[in-house]
């Protein structure tokens, strides 16, 4: 350590922050106190994986580098490639006088979603439905790992919105409508960084370098907005706001989450990016969270409609509001420009400047990046490990909430035989894995009718290894009358969403997309049948569910198809609950658990359950 303290500092001097005996408070301070007004603005700056050049790095002193959602390397690099490009960067940032990693983040929302052959988890409504929160702490843990093994210390997950209406295009990044199911599911940021000590409950906190930096978001009421319009405004008074969309910040914060992101929303008209009650009277000083608050993508430039439209006013309204990391200023020397002039000015006071820095500082302390800036070779063989795919599977298995189970309750379908004579599976997303796995996987949008998108297992390889040997399984997308023609003891259709993220997914109708519907009505005619959908919300089924024997709801399942097989089959029971309510018509929404006038088609927390079989 103290050679490579001489190499970086190039002089024998004894610097007390480089000293991983001092206390991380005398660390901070000591940096804190030999930075120049340019070193302290590039901490603040995180900029787009693209132009994050080891030079453009050491000459601006940039703090954080990331991979937004719609910027990827080739798709099927390796661990090992990507601890390259990390440590690539890291060693520009190293190069620099006073020597300070750079925190790379990435949007890791459902396991490692970004990188070729990581294991996918189900998005988080699924996760929801199992009601587990163990379970997803240990996914937690192993998205971590999977993340470690790319070189990449920090993600921002989990998404903590409190979804109050299916029509908004994040719906699926909700664990639920109920804030209590979402506050539990905070457990992930503990499977990510790591149990908190005793000693330091509520402060930022990462266990070593095979735990990453949590980051909550989106603070907060992005999951209230009118109609469920991406981005929107959400209109709810301060009671509301306080009783249904903060109370998982609290959890957060009490786990120790590293970081929090704020919301492209409005509340009651005013941008939260430009909300200094709610970010620094609210989050900073009455909630004592201590970690840092990170702006979203482009999030100060969007303070103004048009955006951009007077950058220096979202630059003092962002900053000035608490906001201490700049995700993707747009044009970043600008930002970097203009934040300098007005703290040399004194429009933006430097204490507000020494706030935000010591708080990157702290999280990058704490977490042991200046001890462990690069990428720890021997994490290579976690991406997509065996273990963590069993995770997931368990993990599809608890989610699928099973809605309908035969005609009548005295003649129930599932679990289906594995022996039968012949089987006919449908559907356009009983084979294919971007379907699957859904947004948030490989690219932004996801990788919609790529059946090849990354390592893993399709709904209709995972029943054929499941049935009995001598069970014919027949597969056709969208049936046609020759098909059915046939005898088949039952059907397995599979139909849903494609994939969506963010504005492209809002969606004010929620209808199950053609062909499905008509595939459901053919073969539930002919064929006794259960209906798998695929989906990230409850979609309009009431139209169609009385020609179904069986219904099933499972979610954005990822990569391990087999855990709906194992379901369907009996080798294990249906135990998932809805988190959210099955309305009947869009007409109803927004229409939540606990509403005056509630009439769902089917309510929140219902679920099935079967035996698994003997
Ligand atoms: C999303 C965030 C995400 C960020 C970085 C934004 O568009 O709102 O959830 O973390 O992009 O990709």
């Amino acid at each position: 350590v103290l050679l490579f303290c001489l190499v970086a500092s190039g002089r024998a001097e004894y610097a007390k922050y480089k000293d991983p005996k001092q206390p991380v408070s005398v660390r901070v301070k000591d940096l804190l106190s030999r930075m120049t007004l340019a070193e302290k603005i590039g901490q603040m700056t995180q900029i787009e994986r693209e132009n994050a050049t080891a030079d453009v790095l050491a000459k601006y002193f940039i703090g954080s580098v990331l991979s937004g959602g719609g910027s990827v390397p080739a798709p099927q690099a390796s661990a090992e490639a990507w601890a390259a490009m990390v440590n690539g960067m890291q060693k520009g940032a190293l190069s620099t006088r006073l020597g300070i990693p750079i925190i790379y983040g990435i949007d890791a929302v459902h396991g490692h979603n970004n990188v070729y052959k990581a294991t996918i988890f189900p998005h988080n409504v699924g996760l929801g439905a199992t009601r587990d929160p163990d379970l997803v702490k240990r996914i937690g843990a192993a998205t971590a790992l999977e993340v470690r093994a790319t070189g990449i210390p920090y993600v921002f997950a989990p998404c903590i919105a409190v979804c109050r209406d299916p029509r908004w295009g994040r719906c699926y990044e909700s664990y639920s409508e109920d804030p209590k199911v979402v506050q539990s599911m905070t457990s992930l940021i503990s499977g990510l960084q790591g149990d908190v000590p005793a000693t330091s409950v509520g402060r930022p906190y990462v266990g070593g370098s095979k735990k990453v930096a949590a980051c909550a978001k989106h603070y907060v009421g992005d999951g209230g907005t009118y109609m469920g319009i991406n981005e929107n405004n959400t209109i709810i008074d301060q009671h509301g706001l306080m009783t249904i969309h903060m109370p998982p910040y609290y959890n957060s914060i009490i786990r120790g989450v590293s970081t929090v992101m704020v919301s492209y929303s409005s509340w009651n008209g005013v941008k939260m990016h430009a909300n200094h009650f709610l970010v620094t009277d609210f989050l900073k000083n009455k909630l004592k969270f201590r970690g840092f608050v990170i702006s979203d993508w482009e999030g100060i430039d969007r303070i103004t409609t048009p955006p951009h439209a007077n950058y220096s006013y979202s630059i003092e309204a962002g900053i000035g509001a608490g906001i201490d990391m700049i995700m993707v200023p747009f044009r970043y020397t600008e930002f970097i420009d203009d934040l300098t002039t007005q703290v040399n000015n004194k429009v933006i006071p430097m204490s507000r400047i020494d706030d935000a820095v010591y708080r990157i500082l702290r999280v990058k302390f704490t977490m042991g990046l200046f001890e462990n800036p690069y990428a720890d070779p021997s994490l290579a063989g976690e991406l997509g490990k065996q273990e963590h795919r069993e995770l997931a599977r368990e993990a599809v298995r608890k989610s699928l909430v099973l809605l309908k189970n035969g005609k009548s309750a005295y003649s129930p379908l599932l679990p289906l035989p594995k022996k039968a004579g012949k089987i006919l599976v449908a559907g356009s997303h009983a084979d294919n894995l971007g379907f699957q796995c859904g947004g948030w996987t490989i690219t932004w949008q996801g990788q919609g009718g790529n059946d090849n998108v990354t390592a893993g297992t399709t709904i209709l390889s995972a029943i054929k290894s499941t049935v009995d040997p001598s069970t014919q399984v027949v597969y056709s997308e969208s049936p046609d009358a020759t098909v059915l023609g046939d005898k088949y003891d039952y059907a397995i259709v599979v139909v849903g969403e494609p994939p969506y993220a963010e504005t492209f997914g809002d969606n004010l109708n929620l209808t199950i997309p053609e062909p499905g519907p008509s595939v459901i009505q053919s073969v539930c005619k002919t064929v006794k049948c259960v209906v798998v959908l695929i989906s990230g919300r409850p979609l309009v089924v009431e139209p169609y569910i009385g020609a179904m024997d069986a219904f099933v709801a499972a979610w954005l399942p990822g990569t391990e198809g087999q855990g709906v097989a194992d379901v369907l089959f009996g080798d294990y029971g249906f135990s998932g609950k809805l988190s959210r309510t099955w309305f009947k018509s869009v007409d109803q929404l927004p229409m939540n658990v606990g509403d005056k006038h509630y009439d769902p088609l089917f309510p929140f927390g219902f679920g099935l359950t079967t035996q698994p079989r003997k």
